[in-house]
């Protein structure tokens, strides 16, 4: 996780000339970020990021340019914390029955409004006697999408392409069985994803979609759905003209999450649709483990750039 300074700093290596900050269900940073963007000679558009549903869809939505002191923001904001500190507990107390030890008090030293996953991998982890349990279970899981991977490899009708794929799955499973180090991504997974021993439904507030667009424009701001091949196929762009509907007014075209192939589908919908076309760098601070530092990319900045023209298309529309 970076602070607003750190992100500052970074963007100004980069060359940024404008960027905004959108936390999830979050506008606690924005304040900060506005100062350390002066320092650095870079503009900052207040931002959030919402986690909402749509008819049981998730849907990212941003808003950009918000007041982001408007009391009807805070009071939803608050609402979503509040529910999102209860699932965090209840995720903690299902870790310490299943044998684990947790140190609750862990959860009110976080300085994030919203807290994240990796703050409870943190929490996890921070306790020696858990820490050989993290890994067995995460080796309980690679093992189990091992088995899966298997099954899959004994459809394949091709009789050499299944005997080569077999064997080459065994060497893995040798590799991965000595492999001692646990991604985030491998510890969320294995605890508190869909499938994870500490799954817990409702991870966070049922904001629809429509409300959080209506609340965006309300509070002076810009909707737009976020990363929408994250989350969506082609199929389902029914519900973007729905959402445009709604008053929806932008669509994050340029996004990491996107290949070229997603680019190019949603600018063609953008266009149809007389959506203002963004960008953003979905930065969740290093992508990287410390043991990968030596790597050229650590975040999505490093290999990742918004075009110029895509600000001066969203500061046409922008309230100030
Ligand atoms: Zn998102």
């Amino acid at each position: 996780m970076f602070s607003p300074q750190e992100i500052a700093k970074k963007a100004k290596e980069r060359n940024l000339a404008v960027l905004s900050l959108t936390d999830h269900n979050s506008v606690s940073g924005i304040d900060e970020m506005i100062e350390a963007g002066e320092k650095q000679g870079i503009r900052i558009v207040k931002g959030i990021e919402f986690y909402t549903r749509f008819y049981g869809q998730d849907l990212h939505l941003l808003g950009y340019g918000i007041n982001h002191k408007a009391k009807k923001l805070q009071e939803l904001l608050e609402k979503a914390r509040t529910h999102h500190l209860e699932w965090a507990m209840k995720v903690l107390k299902k870790l310490e029955s299943l044998g684990y030890t947790i140190d609750f008090e862990d959860l009110k030293k976080i300085r994030s409004y919203y807290l994240g996953l990796g703050h409870l991998k943190d929490i996890l982890m921070k306790e020696p006697q858990n820490q050989n349990k993290v890994f067995k279970e995460v080796q309980e899981m690679r093992k189990r999408k091992r088995e899966i991977l298997k099954k899959k490899v004994e459809t394949i009708h091709e009789p050499s392409l299944r005997s080569v794929l077999r064997k080459y799955l065994e060497e893995f499973a040798k590799e991965i069985e000595e492999k001692r180090e646990l991604t985030l991504f491998e510890v969320i997974e294995a605890f508190f994803g869909r499938e994870g021993i500490a799954f817990i439904e409702g991870e966070h507030l049922d904001i629809p979609t429509q409300g959080a667009i209506k609340l965006v424009l309300e509070v002076g701001g810009i909707p737009v759905l976020a990363h929408p091949g994250q989350q969506l196929s082609w199929g389902k762009d029914y519900l973007i003209y729905a959402l445009k509907k709604q008053g929806l007014q932008g669509l994050e075209v340029i996004t990491p999450y996107h290949n070229w192939h997603s680019v190019e589908h949603y600018q063609k919908l953008a266009n149809e649709l007389e959506l203002v076309i963004t960008g953003g760098s979905d930065l969740h601070g290093d992508l990287m483990d410390p043991e990968l530092k030596s790597q050229f990319i650590h975040n999505r900045w490093d290999y990742f750039r918004v075009p110029y023209e895509v600000w001066e298309n969203l500061s046409k529309v922008i309230s100030f």
